[in-house]
């Protein structure tokens, strides 16, 4: 037997002394639940992203559910969405007691497909919301979902707001500005696996000053004065009012602290998860067994979905993906359609046919290790991993 060799994790934080000075600076402030180092936070992600305004708060499930409820969705409502995301895209609305009306992705990307939105638009007057989903950090086609919102908000007699899932496009950069930017409301992820994280959070960005007030409010209980201003104002801060009945999705400081260092970071990470990319896409292009990922301008690669061709194969995608990762090449998927879930199939029925193109692309995709501080040694070994397995189940 031959030795087992080390596996390579699907994705490793990149963390230094910086952000454990920063988690130590907080423990010993005294203040450790939401403050003055998430007003930094708000402001400096703010800044980075060009956004007015930015909430911090606790995950981007909590802060996805704000942002519908600011954009009115609610019972008798419902959202636009793809079955190709992680499932607290559509969950969040049901939270709210609305409906979620699903359409496909395209066939070439994995982002919703403009043309789906318009059928599902207008078969249902009661949409309020379109949420397009920048898959991999790959930017969805926001001009055109601007343009169907407005179409079928005039036609309806009601706006149509559209809600960024950004929660994988921390920095997509494009000539419109950043993703998460691009509409009423985007709402980024900081979750552990994500392009910058604090282990968990969250950030919404918002046009509206009315609704980054509602959102703040109903982060915090429906209270009408800020935590760190009861303590810290002149006034009494015993004093505070119930206005609706809200959630608790702050971002407690601690958590802040860690971010606004990754955020500082954010550009560099990008920069090499990019030369990782450009490596992969070298050693994977012309292979007829394998598709490049999609990608478009201003891409926050965030995620490598790896593409296999089945019809060249002997094995399928979950046969890769075990060899792969017996072999230590930690993999993901990304992601198991909602059609697949038992939630979905008790709400909606097996209706997979519904969502050829999300069933098509998920049946062939498997996410490779794609995080900063990948060794060359690292790179070259999954990609060594995956042409060795390819080869081997060619047909
Ligand atoms: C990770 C993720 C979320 C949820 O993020 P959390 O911060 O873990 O709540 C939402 N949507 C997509 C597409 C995600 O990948």
């Amino acid at each position: 037997m031959a030795e087992p060799v080390q596996k390579i994790p699907f994705f490793y934080p990149s963390f230094s002394r910086e952000e454990e000075e920063a988690a130590i600076r907080i423990l010993r402030s005294g203040w450790l639940t939401t403050g003055n180092e998430t007003l930094l936070f708000e402001k400096e992600f703010a800044r980075f992203v060009d956004s007015p305004h930015a909430l911090a708060v606790n995950s981007a499930s909590s802060g996805l559910i704000l942002a519908m409820d600011a954009f009115g969705v609610g019972p008798g409502k419902s959202i636009v969405t793809t079955p190709y995301t992680f499932i607290s895209t559509a969950t969040a609305a049901r939270h709210l007691g609305a409906e979620v009306r699903y359409a496909d992705i395209e066939d070439t990307s994995y982002n919703i497909d403009p043309a789906a939105i318009e059928t599902v638009l207008a078969q249902h007057p009661e949409a309020c919301a379109v949420v397009p989903v920048h898959i991999a950090g790959n930017v969805c086609r926001m001009d055109e979902i601007h343009d169907i919102c407005s179409f079928y908000g005039k036609k309806h007699g009601h706006y149509i707001a559209v809600i960024e899932d950004a929660a994988h496009a921390f920095p997509a950069n494009t000539d419109k500005g950043y993703a998460g930017t691009l509409a009423d409301a985007g709402v980024f992820s900081f979750y552990a696996t994500k392009t910058i994280t604090s282990g968990e959070g969250g950030m919404i960005c918002v046009r509206d000053a009315e609704k980054a007030k509602r959102m703040s409010i109903m982060r915090s209980h429906g209270i009408d004065r800020p935590v760190w201003d009861r303590y810290t104002a002149e006034k009494a801060s015993w004093i505070y009012d119930v206005v609706d009945e809200g959630w608790k999705f702050n971002l407690p400081d601690i958590l802040s602290a860690i971010g606004r260092v990754q955020l500082s970071k954010a550009r560099s990470f990008f920069d090499k998860r990019l030369r990782i990319v450009q490596r992969y896409n070298d050693a994977f292009s012309g292979n007829d067994a394998l598709l490049l990922p999609p990608d478009s301008p201003g891409n926050a690669w965030h995620l490598y979905l790896l593409r296999i061709v089945p019809e060249a194969l002997d094995l399928n995608r979950d046969g890769i993906a075990r060899e792969l990762q017996e072999r230590g090449i930690g993999i993901s998927l990304h992601f198991i359609p909602h059609f697949e879930m038992t939630w979905y199939k008790q709400r909606y029925g097996s209706n997979s046919n519904r969502f050829p193109h999300a069933e098509r692309q998920y049946e062939r995709t498997i996410s490779i290790p794609l995080w900063p501080d990948m060794s060359d040694g690292q790179i070259t070994r999954v990609i060594d991993t995956v042409l060795d397995c390819i080869e081997r189940h060619r047909k």
